[in-house]
């Protein structure tokens, strides 16, 4: 009954819980050697040795029979800074691909929608065309072409998108984010599910930008993943989904003081940095006034922590889909179901906290074609 494969699978496991194979050896008792051997395929697994690592893991069995991810590892885009390590940036590989079998699995249990997402394929992209294809987006999206999007996470997942925050560790020291990790995503074209993944802990405003810049990355290079530029036509494109041209020329000048990128970022839940950003990126402030603010963002201390709180937003569609199909306690039934370590479903799809919002708490409507409304309203 093993995998054609468990070594791998075995290698998956230790990264996806973070573990060296010391670390292994010393919570679930079998030898270091053993685990190197069977993972470098110069020895047979035995089932003993599997269950045992299994148990020691909280892991189901069957996590070892499971076939490989289809994701294409290496195309895998990060919004990460050049310091993330390596060894990190395997563990969230690993904790994608997982994630990514898991958004498939559920999403083609239920008929959930595939995004409708607008794509390019040309291999050159002016800034014209980005604001165009971050246009078609919010149309796709069913967002109004030019008002602030109240809730980013809910319209992504509405039309499609799963949105899943990756909590790898309790220690807030260890966490991605303060290792240069915001955020992953795939989309495996038209027809197909799609999922980003984004590390939680930074503020709403920033969590925001990271998913528009994942969408970015969705929409631009999924049909070319040799873009030369993609981080910064990704940059490009959450500045134009957050906040549209149009509504940036109005708001945004060379005389614009702080005090007016405070009152814009409330308004339309993007940071004053980023808002810079965007109105420099469109030609209506100058290199000179631009650093001028950031001199003047930095001698307030707010480069790391700017006024005006965005509310953080909390991903729903995961949850929903695994809670209608295993309950309103689901992660342990649905792990073994699923064949994945309950930690991670935990992590993808929280169970949401409860809201004043009446909307917020109906149950699941059971028919499948309802789908597309329960709970994911704006
Ligand atoms: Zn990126």
């Amino acid at each position: 009954m093993l995998a054609a494969s468990p070594g791998e699978r075995l290698r998956t496991l230790r990264d996806l819980l973070g573990l060296t194979q010391e670390q292994l050896e010393n919570i679930s008792g079998v030898k270091q050697s053993w685990i190197s051997q069977v993972e470098t395929a110069s020895r047979d697994a035995t089932e003993d040795g599997l269950r045992a690592i299994a148990e020691a893991t909280d892991t189901p069995f069957g996590f070892f029979a499971v076939q490989p991810t289809t994701v294409p590892l290496d195309s895998l885009r990060f919004r990460k800074r050049a310091s993330a390590s390596k060894v990190l940036t395997r563990r969230v590989r690993t904790f994608y691909a997982e994630s990514y079998r898991i958004n498939e699995a559920l999403v083609t249990a239920e008929s959930y929608p595939t995004p409708p997402l607008p794509y390019a394929t040309a291999e050159d992209l002016s800034p014209d065309d980005i604001e165009e294809l971050a246009a078609q987006t919010r149309e796709a999206l069913r967002l109004a072409p030019d008002k602030p999007i109240p809730h980013l996470t809910r319209a992504l997942e509405r039309s499609g998108v799963a949105v899943a925050p990756f909590v790898l560790t309790d220690d807030p020291e260890e966490q991605p984010v303060a290792g240069g990790h915001f955020g992953v995503s795939y989309w495996g074209g038209v027809g197909e599910p799609a999922l980003i993944g984004y590390f939680p802990g930074s503020q709403g405003d920033r969590e925001r930008f990271t998913l528009a810049h994942e969408v970015g990355h969705l929409v631009l290079h999924t049909f070319r993943p040799r873009a030369a530029d993609a981080e910064r036509e990704a940059d490009r494109f959450a500045g134009a989904l957050l906040m549209p041209r149009e509504r940036a020329e109005e708001n945004i000048s060379e005389r614009a003081t702080l005090r007016e990128y405070a009152r814009l970022k409330a308004t339309w839940g993007v940071s004053m940095q980023a808002l810079i950003q965007r109105g420099y990126g469109l030609d209506l402030l100058g290199e000179t006034r631009r650093r001028s603010l950031f001199v003047q963002l930095s001698s307030k201390g707010w480069r790391k922590q700017e006024p005006v709180n965005v509310g953080r937003e909390a991903p729903l569609l995961l949850w929903t889909l695994l809670s209608r199909k295993f309950g309103q306690r689901p992660y342990r039934p649905a792990a073994e179901s699923l064949a994945v370590p309950p930690t991670m479903l935990r992590s993808i799809a929280p169970t949401p906290v409860e809201t004043s919002k009446p909307s917020r708490q109906e149950p699941p409507e059971p028919s499948s074609v309802a789908v597309r409304r329960i709970g994911l309203t704006n």
